[in-house]
C-alpha cells in the first residue's frame, strides 16, 4: 500500500487501521535572503517527511499528507514575494483539514513544522483540534530552532534561526541547484548579545520581523555552509524523525 494518502482510492481510507498516523508537513514561502529560495522551508520539511514516511511508514503506520506550502510567514510580509497567511486564517485551514481527516479511521495527526513562525500557533491548534475533533495532536520540528532552546553555532551567538550554517548547508545537500552560497552574509545581529533574557529562546520572547535587526532579512552565518555538514545534518533529523514517530505511535496519556 502506497503511504501516500493522497494515492489511496476512497474504499482504501475506511480501511485504514485506527493505529494510522497522519503526517502534515508545513513549509513556507517567504524570504530567506539573496542565497537561498522563497521555498527553503518546504523543500525542509517536505523532503523530511517524504523521506521519514519512506522509512519509517510501514513499521509505525504513517500516511503523508500533502503538504502545505504557505503559512504564517508575516515576520518577512515586509520583502515582496513572501507568500503569508494570517494566524486566523492558517487556524482555520488546520481546523478544517483535521475535521476531515476525524472522519477517517486515523485518530492521530502530527504536524511536521518547517517554519519557526508557526510554532506557537501550532501549539495553539494542537489543542484547539484535540478538543474540537478528538484527534491525538502533535507539533514536531526536523530539529529545535535556536529561538525554541536548540542549538546554534558559536558564530551566530544563538541567534542562527534563518538562513544560516544549518539551514544554508542542508539546502546545498537537497537542492544546490537553488543555492547561491557566494551571495550569502554573515547576519548576526551582535549588538544583541549582550542580552540574556530577551533574547531568542529566552525568559523574555519579543514580537520581531526580520527587517529589524539592520540586517539583509536573515539571521545566521551562512558562509561556513557545506554540503556535507547538511547531508549529516539531514542524516541526523530523519533519524530522528524515526525514534519520534516510534514515540508518537505508542503515546497514550492515560494511564494504564
Ligand atoms: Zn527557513
Amino acid at each position: 500500500m502506497t503511504r501516500a494518502f493522497a494515492d489511496l482510492r476512497a474504499p482504501e481510507i475506511a480501511e485504514l487501521a485506527p493505529s494510522a498516523i497522519a503526517v502534515l508537513p508545513i513549509g513556507s514561502t517567504e524570504q530567506h535572503g539573496p542565497h537561498l529560495p522563497l521555498s527553503t522551508d518546504f523543500v525542509v520539511a517536505d523532503s523530511l517527511a517524504r523521506d521519514a514516511v519512506a522509512g519509517f511508514g510501514d513499521e509505525h503506520d504513517l500516511l503523508l499528507l500533502p503538504s502545505l506550502a504557505i503559512s504564517k510567514s508575516n515576520e518577512h510580509a515586509w520583502s515582496p514575494g513572501t507568500l503569508w497567511l494570517s494566524a486566523t486564517t492558517l487556524l482555520a485551514v488546520l481546523d478544517d483539514i483535521a475535521r476531515c481527516v476525524a472522519t477517517t479511521p486515523i485518530r492521530k495527526l502530527v504536524f511536521l513544522n518547517g517554519h519557526g513562525g508557526n510554532s506557537a500557533l501550532l501549539q495553539v491548534a494542537a489543542r484547539d483540534l484535540r478538543l474540537a475533533h478528538g484527534l491525538q495532536t502533535f507539533v514536531m520540528h526536523p530539529s529545535v530552532p535556536p529561538d525554541q532552546g536548540g542549538e546554534s553555532p558559536v558564530a551566530e551567538l544563538g541567534m542562527g534561526i534563518h538562513a544560516g550554517l544549518e539551514e544554508t548547508s542542508i539546502m546545498l545537500h537537497l537542492r544546490p541547484d537553488l543555492v547561491r552560497l557566494d551571495l550569502g552574509v554573515r547576519s548576526v545581529p551582535d549588538h544583541l548579545a549582550s542580552f540574556e533574557r530577551v533574547r531568542f529562546g529566552g525568559a523574555v520572547s519579543f514580537g520581531w520581523t526580520s527587517d529589524d535587526f539592520g540586517t539583509d532579512g536573515t539571521l545566521g552565518d551562512p558562509t561556513g555552509a557545506t554540503a556535507e555538514r547538511g547531508e549529516q545534518r539531514y542524516a541526523a533529523m530523519v533519524a530522528a524523525a524515526g525514534e519520534s514517530f516510534a514515540e508518537i505511535a505508542r503515546f497514550d496519556p492515560r494511564p494504564p
